[in-house]
């Protein structure tokens, strides 16, 4: 995977919650893993159907920047994960044809940095009666905050209150560090307050950068306090290279136990183990 960042993290890295998680160090973070085993379960390109119920789209494998420690990373930032109209297509027609698909997430990398395939994508998705419930999941707000200035995002804005009309609409923000609710982010969540989508928050245990009940205590808080309801707190993949960030779960579990006896129930996410066989709540 190569090192990427956006130009609004560079001023940021003189912060090790920064610095950690998205700069190269001597260890090589560089796999072929693929620990939820979602390659064995694409039936369509860019379509994972593992649970009877849900499916995930991959709108491409491009993100703003590249995280050490991402679940995808022998994908991350390559082209052959782009989807083509053939591709919609196909994975529309799959869709159609699978009424008991009612929940989608939106992944990839990152759907929303690239908003004309989202575009393509949710208008062909607003015309399935049958998918009453979509998850989109994104970092882009904390590496670039200020990209729902621009046109293209007022497009896909305007989708998305189409697309709220009809269905439920979740946006999953993947967030680390309270170091990353900066003010441009929380200007983002105060925009997202006016939009019709329900706002939820998901991060991963990650050593000698979140792995303490006050960092974490501190992020719940100011996450739940800016409307973010934290929802899901992952144990970091097992995946070959991700050693240095990988916690303890005793130790992971000792932090949410203490979390639950200060923060209210409101704030404190569910401890999660992803495997191949799906999601262990902890
Ligand atoms: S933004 Fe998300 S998908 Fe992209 S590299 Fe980071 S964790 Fe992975």
């Amino acid at each position: 995977m190569t090192e990427k960042l956006t130009p609004y993290l560079e001023q940021l890295l003189d912060k090790q919650s920064f610095e950690k998680q998205y700069l190269a160090k001597n260890e090589d973070i560089l796999s072929p893993d693929d620990p939820l085993d979602e390659d064995s379960h694409e039936p369509v390109k860019g379509l994972i159907h593992k649970h009877k119920n849900r499916a995930l789209i991959k709108l491409s494998y491009k993100c703003a920047a590249h995280c050490r420690f991402c679940t995808r990373i022998r994908q991350i930032g390559k082209p052959e994960g782009d989807i083509s109209e053939n591709d919609i297509e196909s994975l529309i027609k799959y869709l159609s044809e699978n009424k008991a698909i009612t929940e989608l997430i939106l992944s990839g990398g990152d759907p929303l940095f690239t908003p004309k395939t989202l575009l393509l994508v949710l208008q062909q998705i607003n015309k399935l009666t049958h998918i009453k419930i979509i998850r989109i999941g994104t970092r882009l707000p904390l590496q670039i905050p200020d990209f729902y200035k621009t046109n293209i995002y007022s497009e896909v804005f305007n989708l998305l209150k189409i697309t709220a009309s009809a269905k439920a609409l979740y946006m999953l923000l993947h967030v680390e560090h309270p170091d990353e609710i900066t003010t441009q982010v929380v200007d983002f969540l105060n925009f997202m307050k006016t939009q019709p989508v329900m706002l939820l928050s998901q991060s991963v245990f990650l050593k000698n950068v979140n792995n303490t009940v006050e960092i974490l205590s501190d992020l719940f808080i100011k996450l739940i306090e800016l409307g973010v309801k934290p929802y899901y707190i992952y144990h970091c993949d097992n995946v070959n290279g991700l050693e240095p960030f990988i916690c303890d779960i005793k130790e992971e579990k000792k932090i949410l136990q203490a979390l639950k006896k200060t923060l209210s129930g409101l704030a404190v996410p569910q401890h999660i183990l992803d495997t191949s066989k799906g999601k262990i709540r902890l």
